[in-house]
């Protein structure tokens, strides 16, 4: 793949890498769906080189042949997407991530349909960015022996405090050379924030015993975008920001979900429609239970409807993929 160096709008000052090819299947018919931009001001005091990004624009394109949208060029800053993530957050808030009951649905989901798939004598998980450790609490009393990965250093350290569980400050690629094998992993909420995502995958593989599982939950980008264009039909000054700042780097459609997996070297894989994420009652309790009435509506007629996962109500992804056979660890 060529890989040439350009920037724009003002050379020298924040430098891109063009991306030429879908990263899950490799074709290179990528269409323009959506522009994006970056306002990185809040780190000009904290990482300057990462705020220079701000006020630049990009359009995210999809695949023709697998659904999968991407940006059309990377930052050329080195670690962008590390120094994007290391956010200083406050103990309050870490704490109220902790206690937030937001993303129990999905949690409860994913440790459900592991526990069909692994034997109860053998349940060792790996969390990949643990964030607080709310999963990772989760996991510990439904049985399993859990560990995460967290790379944000506050976040590792709160989640660490927090479950008295190992959680590894070091990237899955050390984790592989550490030699430590698990019977499942589990990737929520993370692949949609990394480019690339089949190289990633294929080291969730080598984290796994022959036969375990990885379960992923994604955003489903297509769908995702739709909603925000709904949304923006009904409120005037509503923003599209699906892809600012690249925090959703990876927009996967069913299609690409499935073959990022078996290019990963996965079998056995099975997709669902995603659990949703619930409002809490900051806003107001009878805002948030509408809100929340709204989004299990949604999930349950997209799990109801006979096409599924390729559903319009199909907002989020649940694949489980099993490891067929032990990986070389190189
Ligand atoms: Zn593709």
């Amino acid at each position: 793949m060529e890989r040439k160096m350009i920037s724009w709008p003002e050379p020298g000052r924040a430098k891109f890498i063009p991306q030429k090819n879908c990263w899950t299947c490799g074709e290179d018919q990528l269409v323009r769906v959506h522009q994006a931009c970056f306002d990185l001001a809040e780190y000009s005091g904290q990482d300057p080189g990462l705020a220079a990004y701000s006020g630049q624009q990009f359009w995210l394109q999809r695949c023709r042949s697998c659904g999968f949208a991407q940006p059309e060029a990377l930052p050329a800053l080195p670690n962008f997407f590390d120094r994007l993530y290391d956010q200083r957050w406050a103990d309050a808030w870490m704490e109220q991530e902790f206690n937030s009951r937001c993303k129990d649905a999905i949690f409860h989901t994913i440790l459900d349909e592991l526990a069909k798939r692994v034997p109860r004598t053998e349940r060792t998980l790996l969390d990949i960015g643990a964030h607080v450790g709310r999963f990772l609490d989760r996991a510990r009393q439904s049985g399993w022996r859990a560990e995460g990965i967290e790379l944000n250093p506050r976040t590792a350290a709160f989640a660490a405090r927090k479950t008295q569980l190992p959680v590894h400050q070091v990237n899955a690629q050390r984790l592989v050379l550490e030699e430590k094998q698990y019977a499942a992993v589990t990737l929520i909420d993370v692949l949609e924030h990394i480019p690339d995502p089949v190289q990633t995958l294929i080291t969730i593989r080598k984290l796994l015993l022959a036969g375990g599982w990885v379960a992923v939950k994604v955003p489903c980008g297509r769908n995702q975008l739709r909603k925000e264009h709904v949304r923006a039909l009904f409120r005037k000054r509503h923003r599209i920001s699906v892809a600012d700042n690249l925090v959703h780097v990876s927009h996967f459609s069913p299609t690409s979900l499935r073959r990022a997996l078996r290019a990963a070297g996965f079998s056995r894989v099975f997709l669902t429609v995603g659990a949703p994420e619930l409002g809490t009652a900051e806003s107001g309790a009878v805002r948030a239970n509408l809100s929340n009435l709204f989004r299990l509506g949604v999930y349950r007629m997209a799990r109801f409807l006979p096409w599924g996962v390729r559903s319009p109500l199909a907002l989020n992804l649940q694949a489980y993929a099993q490891n067929p056979s032990a990986c070389a660890r190189a």
